[in-house]
């Protein structure tokens, strides 16, 4: 089947773009795996009239108004390959079946890899968390650690303590030089240069950590930022262009409607941005569905 535009991943980049072109009347597929960034958490937060609604709830009324247009057709499974170029794509999926589309859309998102301490993985989204405005307030006033994960992660130590008192896990990772503790001292952030070793507590809850000196550290939650990678290898596969963010490599793009290096590639959310959040991803796939959209016409 052929396609005005496919859109590989349909979370909220993805189905931001499917709204636009559905909208517009344009043939339009969208391939989704089904595994949001946000699938560990149990509720989003700062999205604009979702504020506390759970992820997999957001997405399902999302696809619920995107499937009253009849140019929208879904596919829920995994892109295994793109090819081709400008008005000559072809997507294969995970089933063999190939799609042909003028243009692609890819928002398939970036993938955690968190530091490797045990009892951290499996409290990822729940006591365990990145972004202080998604899950800040939902521990304010409690322990709250940081656990550095890159040199920069003295930045989130030095936000937290607007949630609640901060401990800064340096794990060796980040100097705390005179300018830096002065810092984080004005911010009334505790600084513990010992390497945590475990995470502690019953069942997704935190009661502190273990450090390399046996000494334990009283905590309810945990603050780290994961290394990022994308999610899909298609924009590779087609030969779009890289850059290194904060966190990890995301898509470059070119000044305007989130054009990639690749002429009829557009992209947008985390996978094109060095800025992780739902409300910016969902902003992005907007305009990435419009520079696509207009790209057909102009
Ligand atoms: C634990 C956690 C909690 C968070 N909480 C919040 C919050 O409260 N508020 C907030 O604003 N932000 C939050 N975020 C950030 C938010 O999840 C991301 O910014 C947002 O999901 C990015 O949207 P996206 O559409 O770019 O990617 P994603 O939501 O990650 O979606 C990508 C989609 O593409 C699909 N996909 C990937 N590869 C393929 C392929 N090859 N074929 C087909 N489909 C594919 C995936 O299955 C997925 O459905 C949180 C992140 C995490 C990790």
């Amino acid at each position: 089947m052929s396609y005005d535009v496919i859109i590989v991943g349909g979370s909220f980049a993805g189905m931001s773009a499917a709204m636009q072109l559905a909208r517009a009347r344009r043939p339009i597929l969208v391939v989704d795996a089904g595994a949001p960034r946000n699938r560990f958490a149990e509720a989003s937060h700062g999205f604009l009239g979702q504020d506390g609604v759970a992820p997999a709830a957001i997405m399902r009324e999302a696809l619920r108004q995107l499937s009253a247009y009849p140019s929208v057709d879904f596919v829920h499974g995994r892109a295994t390959a793109a090819s081709g170029e400008l008005d000559r794509f072809e997507v294969t999926l995970e089933d063999g079946a190939a799609h042909a589309a003028r243009r692609l859309v890819l928002t398939t998102g970036v993938t955690d890899t968190l530091p490797d301490i045990p009892g951290l993985a499996e409290r990822w989204g729940q006591s365990v968390m990145h972004c202080p405005y998604c899950h800040g307030y939902e521990v304010r006033d409690r322990r709250i650690g940081v656990l550095a994960n890159h040199p920069m992660s003295s930045h989130q130590a030095l936000m937290l303590p607007d949630w609640g008192p901060t401990t800064f896990f340096t794990q060796g990772l980040v100097p705390v030089e005179a300018e830096l503790a002065g810092k984080l001292a004005a911010r009334g952030v505790e600084v513990e240069t010992t390497p945590v070793v475990d995470v502690l507590g019953e069942g997704l809850a935190i009661s502190g950590v273990r450090l390399a000196d046996g000494r334990t550290v009283a905590l309810e939650a945990i603050f780290t930022a994961p290394q990022t990678a994308p999610t899909s290898p298609l924009a590779a596969q087609l030969g779009c262009a890289f850059e290194d963010g904060m966190t990890g490599p995301h898509l470059k793009l070119e000044p305007g409607q989130q054009r990639t290096s690749v002429a009829g590639v557009y992209s947008a959310g985390d996978t094109a941005s060095p800025m992780h959040n739902a409300t910016l991803a969902s902003a992005a796939g907007v305009m990435a569905g419009i520079g696509a959209h207009q790209s057909l016409i102009f």
